[in-house]
């Protein structure tokens, strides 16, 4: 089947955003232990993505889902699953009543286990039994939970391919796959390994692939693998949202982190993602940064896992301030409510740009974005003014401190990105995010210059949406959308060190 034979069903911002945001879960035929999950989560009515795609995953279509993390892709996915998967429910304790059913694969281990949480909690007044393994852990936890019998399986494609080599994880009863960030997947080179692993599904399933983009390797393994699927569409990748308050810094390199600190300061940031673009980057500025008096936190690529999961846990609790992480690690993080995300080191990859920025402004909150731009950056503003459809404005900083005495910089010298080295580190990230190395087929792209879409949409000029077409699709949080500036959240821990 070619992607374009497809049938689809596009779902127009506009008219979706205005149409969905009062379905409530309760109109689509979900089952009452699902419900109650839901309603416990304080969810009232579906996203955009979760009104479109569930009723035609209850039919038993395959979908492909275009919507990026933050839009509740995965509730899109998983709240289905579970009805589907109703009917196997069993008190039975023998591992053999419960076979791997559905399998939902996933290119990082923080999305998996993020994944693996929606799961248990949708799942809790049901008897169906989950679990999540990926790479970087021991493995012999993960087969003991394995052979105890599970009928949803959450994993990354390496560790997975272990699993079935050691018979640990069996295929032959799976019935619901879910391709998750199929572009980054592709992105990290497991293209063989979703090759091999769907050879040993059943041909009869339900197959669900959600990507942020559309590129035609996306489309061909679509095609390949998914019967004439239902195309879903509630985002553009490109689209950035209109309740996060966007701001460019013209800066010297050896003033970004005075200014990250005043801009903390002034304006009563409580929690902030800080993106650098090279792990070396990110380990020494968030030493800094903790030298400064901030708590801060690192995440990349040479943190072991249970350090990046620690980290991870610190952030969410509020324990931490600061998490500067680079691209792969923080990729589709679900953590609710960062008041604002700096871009310290502008991406090397414009897509990058928007996935970074949508990490603030989640769930209908406002948001704040500041990415500090110095004289090399230009080229890569550009790239994001393309991709944004936008041109950057300049936001004039007064810097309140005395600049730092040039020459005393806290990269040692070195410039935090640009640098072959640095680049090269970046690049190595990416492959040693993914839980095994490529095995070949399609290569990294961080590190280098973004390809250039070749989606015609990316050729369109560009057209400024209003605030409210782009509104939340939770009512509660509506009123937040159309914000401008930062929203303190009471109650959240503000940047002492900073006060003082
Ligand atoms: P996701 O895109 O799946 O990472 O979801 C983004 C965030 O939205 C997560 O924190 C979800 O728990 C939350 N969420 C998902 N569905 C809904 C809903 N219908 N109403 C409110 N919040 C939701």
């Amino acid at each position: 089947m070619a992607a374009s034979d497809c049938h689809v069903s596009v779902c127009d911002n506009r008219g979706l955003m205005t149409d969905t945001v009062t379905i409530p879960f309760s109109s689509v035929g979900l089952a009452e232990p699902i419900l109650r999950a839901v309603a416990e989560k304080g969810y009232t009515t579906m996203s955009p993505i979760q009104a479109a795609a569930i009723p035609h995953v209850l039919q038993g279509r395959d979908v492909m889902g275009a919507a990026q993390t933050g839009t509740g892709k995965t509730a899109a996915f998983v709240l289905p699953l579970l009805q589907r998967m109703l009917k196997h429910e069993t008190p039975s304790p023998s591992p053999a009543r419960h076979p791997v059913r559905a399998l939902v694969l996933t290119p990082t281990r923080e999305l998996a286990d993020q994944i693996q949480d929606n799961v248990k909690a949708y799942a809790k007044y049901t008897q169906l039994r989950s679990t999540v393994v990926f790479g970087g852990i021991d493995i012999k936890p993960q087969i003991a939970e394995l052979r105890k019998g599970v009928e949803i399986l959450t994993a990354t494609p390496g560790r997975l391919l272990d699993h079935i080599e050691m018979k640990s994880a069996v295929l032959n009863q799976v019935e619901y796959v879910v391709l998750d960030e199929a572009d980054r997947m592709l992105d990290i080179g497991f293209l063989p390994d979703l090759q091999r692993i769907l050879s040993f599904l059943p041909k009869q399933r339900i197959t669900l692939l959600f990507s942020a983009t559309f590129s035609p390797e996306i489309k061909r393994l679509a095609a390949s693998y998914l019967q004439n699927p239902i195309l879903v569409e509630v985002a553009r990748p490109n689209e950035t949202a209109a309740n996060v308050e966007q701001l460019f810094f013209s800066i010297h390199e050896d003033d970004k982190r005075r200014v990250l600190r005043q801009v903390i300061r002034e304006r009563g940031i409580t929690q902030a993602f800080v993106f650098c673009n090279s792990k070396l980057g990110c380990a020494r500025l968030a030493r800094t940064l903790e030298r400064d008096g901030l708590r801060t936190t690192a995440l990349h690529g040479d943190k072991s896992q249970d350090e990046r999961l620690k980290a991870l846990e610190a952030f969410k609790k509020g324990e931490v301030d600061l998490l500067v992480a680079t691209d792969v690690a923080a990729r589709g993080l679900d953590i609710k409510d960062v008041p604002a995300v700096f871009n310290f080191d502008i991406p090397f990859n414009a897509e990058d740009y928007v996935h970074r920025i949508g990490r603030t402004g989640r769930a209908g909150a406002s948001g704040l974005a500041i990415s500090f731009v110095c004289g090399d950056d230009k080229r890569l503003i550009g790239d994001i003014e393309k991709l944004i459809k936008k041109k950057v404005e300049f936001t004039p900083f007064e810097a309140a401190e005395e600049s730092p005495r040039r020459g005393e910089r806290f990269n040692s010298g070195r410039r935090a990105w640009g640098d072959e080295e640095e680049v090269r580190e970046a690049s190595r990230d990416a492959s040693r995010d993914a839980t095994r190395p490529s095995r070949g087929g399609y290569s990294g792209s961080y590190g280098r210059p973004a390809p250039k879409p070749v989606d015609p949409f990316f050729d369109k000029p560009y057209e400024e949406k209003a605030a409210t077409e782009i509104a939340s699709w939770d009512n509660s949080k509506t009123s937040a959308t159309t914000a401008t500036s930062l929203s303190t959240p009471s109650g959240r821990p503000t940047f002492d060190a900073l006060r003082k």
